[in-house]
This record gives structure tokens, C-alpha cells and sequence, in this order.
């Protein structure tokens, strides 16, 4: 990494203007690296703008400049501008451009020197100029922190929150697998810059609306199918949805209920939105989700949590993840 650091530094005090850009959905790592590299940036005098493929959800939006990011989809011209125009273009939290739809060909096009920070498995590195890949690492907030920290810059307290944001939602407050002694010294040296743990957490995990509370409700009572004590499935069409009222980030994390189960050790949420079918896919210990994803949908991720978009019906999808079930994770998991 030493080497690399080398070049992003002298990337850095060599460039004016950057343009910094994240996956389709964000999440709480993909907004919180964003902005950490956003406040970064302009503490060292340089034009900076954050282009996301669409909007993120509302549970983010106090973190601090969470308002000047831009959403490609509703500024299409005069994002591909800045995009044509700027000198280094930073992508983070993505491994793949197409990830980035409908901003992938206006990236592609830009003749900027590209940098990519990325914690997913299986980069395509034609895609960057400066490749920081670390599969292994929490969450690319904690990459960045690690970059940031080698590179002897400054972490002040609203970079700290974007970073601390961006970890403990990819670790599930630091319940998942991917922590390691590393995230929690990181999360200690953010908590010495001035994070106030406990208020992270009430702005991201006590802000639910009371639809939000009630689908979940429905989730588990009346949509959680268990199949052979180990795999579970949730699913929700469009009547479901709107009977919630359903907003954006509404049926995130439902699917960790579905995991929590004692012996479940492989979960699938599905949802019918738009008339697109989402899948989710978690698992405990070995099941590798990403494969699975990658094999039947097309999708990808990490070892124990992926998604992908299905070309079935809700129905359909079902039907498909239930074969699965009985197929390859029964045979290859002696489930
Ligand atoms: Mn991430």
C-alpha cells in the first residue's frame, strides 16, 4: 500500500479538481466514504463534487454536506460536464462500472486519472489508473481512514463522522465477520477526533417511521417462510409496499431478522419494486452468497451478504431461490 500512497498524495497536491462518485443505492459506506473524501478534499483547497447514480436514504442526511451531493438522474447535463472537466475522478465503495448506471459511460469517456477505493471482491482494474482493492477490510471507510492516516493528512471531526458512519453500517455495529481488531482501532482513533458513538447510533438505527416499523412487523409474522430450519425466505410485492407506505430504506436490514433465527444459516429477502424484482442474499460462515448471486441472477457482493436483480417475476424468484434451496445449498452445505 506504501507505494500507492506515494502516487495518491502526489495525485492530490498535483490536481485542482475532483469529482467523487459511488454505487447505485448507496448505503451508509458508500455516502459516509464520499463525504469523508469530499470534506477531505476541500480542507486542502480543491473543487470537489460528489456525482451518486440516484438518491440515497434518508437515515444519511445529517451528515454534514449530505445536501451538496449530487443525484446524476436528476442533473444529467450538467453532471456529465463536470464529469468531462475534472482532473481526477475518485470512485469509492465499487468495484465495477456497472455499478454506476446510467453514470458509467460519461466516466468511461472522461480522460481524468481515475482512483479506485473499494473493499469488493474481484475488481475490474481496467477501470482505475490507482487501484486501492482491499477485499478484506471491513468497509471502504475504513480503507479510507487507513489511506488517509498513512498519508499523514489531517482527520478532522466531520471526516471522523463520515468514516464511523460508513463502518459501523457495513459491519452491522461491528457484529459482522468482516471486524476485525483493525475496525475497532480505527473506530477508537475516530472516537479520540471527536465521535460521539451513541449519537451515530440513534441517528442511524432509532429514526424509523412507524411504516417502517409496522411492514417489518408484517415481515416476520406473515412472509417469513423457514425451509428445512436452516434457509430462510421473505418476500414483498408492490400491495405489500404501498399498503406501508413505503419509502426509500424501508426494507433494509429486515432480512438480518431472518438470519438472527438460531439455526438459520442462509437468508433471502425479495422484493418487487418498480417493476423490478431485488434480491438479498446473507449467510453465516462458509455459504458463499456472492457466487450464488453471481451464478443464478448475475448479481454479486461479498462472502455473506450480496444482491442481485432478477429477470423473473416475484413468483418466479421464489420459486428459483426454493430450488436453490434444495439444490446446491442442501447438497454443497449439507444443510
Ligand atoms: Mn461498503
Amino acid at each position: 500500500m506504501k507505494n500507492k500512497i506515494k502516487i495518491f498524495k502526489k495525485v492530490i497536491s498535483e490536481n485542482k479538481s475532483f469529482l467523487l462518485t459511488t454505487h447505485r443505492g448507496p448505503d451508509g459506506d458508500a455516502i459516509g466514504s464520499s463525504l469523508a473524501m469530499y470534506h477531505f478534499l476541500k480542507n486542502q483547497d480543491k473543487d470537489v463534487n460528489i456525482i451518486t447514480p440516484n438518491s440515497f436514504p434518508k437515515f444519511l442526511n445529517w451528515l454534514p454536506d449530505s445536501e451538496k451531493i449530487i443525484e446524476y438522474e436528476k442533473n444529467i447535463s450538467f453532471s456529465d460536464r463536470l464529469i468531462l472537466n475534472v482532473d481526477v475522478t475518485i470512485m469509492l465503495d465499487f468495484n465495477d462500472l456497472s455499478r454506476i448506471e446510467p453514470l458509467s459511460n460519461s466516466i468511461s469517456n472522461s480522460n481524468s486519472f481515475k482512483v479506485l477505493i473499494d473493499h469488493h471482491q474481484d475488481p475490474d482494474k481496467d477501470i482505475c489508473n490507482l487501484c486501492f482493492s482491499y477485499p478484506k477490510i471491513s468497509s471502504t471507510c475504513e480503507l479510507l481512514f487507513t489511506i488517509l492516516n498513512n498519508s499523514n493528512f489531517k482527520i478532522n471531526e466531520s471526516i471522523a463522522y463520515c468514516l464511523f458512519t460508513g463502518i459501523v453500517t457495513d459491519t452491522g455495529s461491528f457484529k459482522y465477520s468482516c471486524t476485525t481488531e483493525k475496525t475497532h482501532e480505527v473506530a477508537r482513533n475516530l472516537i479520540s477526533k471527536g465521535v460521539d458513538s451513541n449519537k451515530v447510533n440513534n441517528l442511524l438505527f432509532n429514526n424509523n417511521s412507524a411504516n417502517r416499523i409496522k411492514l417489518l412487523g408484517y415481515c416476520l409474522s406473515s412472509k417469513l417462510k423457514i425451509y428445512n430450519k436452516k434457509a430462510a425466505i421473505i418476500s414483498l410485492d408492490q400491495k405489500e409496499l404501498n399498503k406501508f407506505n413505503f419509502e426509500k430504506g424501508d426494507t433494509e436490514g429486515i432480512i438480518n431478522y431472518a438470519l438472527s433465527i438460531k439455526e438459520v444459516i442462509f437468508a433471502v429477502f425479495i422484493v418487487e419494486k418498480d417493476g423490478l424484482v431485488k434480491i438479498s442474499f446473507r449467510s453465516q460462515g462458509q455459504i458463499k452468497v456472492n457466487d450464488i448471486a453471481k451464478k443464478y441472477f448475475g448479481g454479486g457482493g461479498h462472502l455473506n451478504a450480496a444482491g442481485a436483480k432478477s429477470d423473473f417475476n416475484l413468483k418466479q424468484t421464489i420459486k428459483k431461490i426454493e430450488e436453490i434451496i434444495e439444490t446446491e445449498i442442501t447438497k454443497n452445505y449439507k444443510l
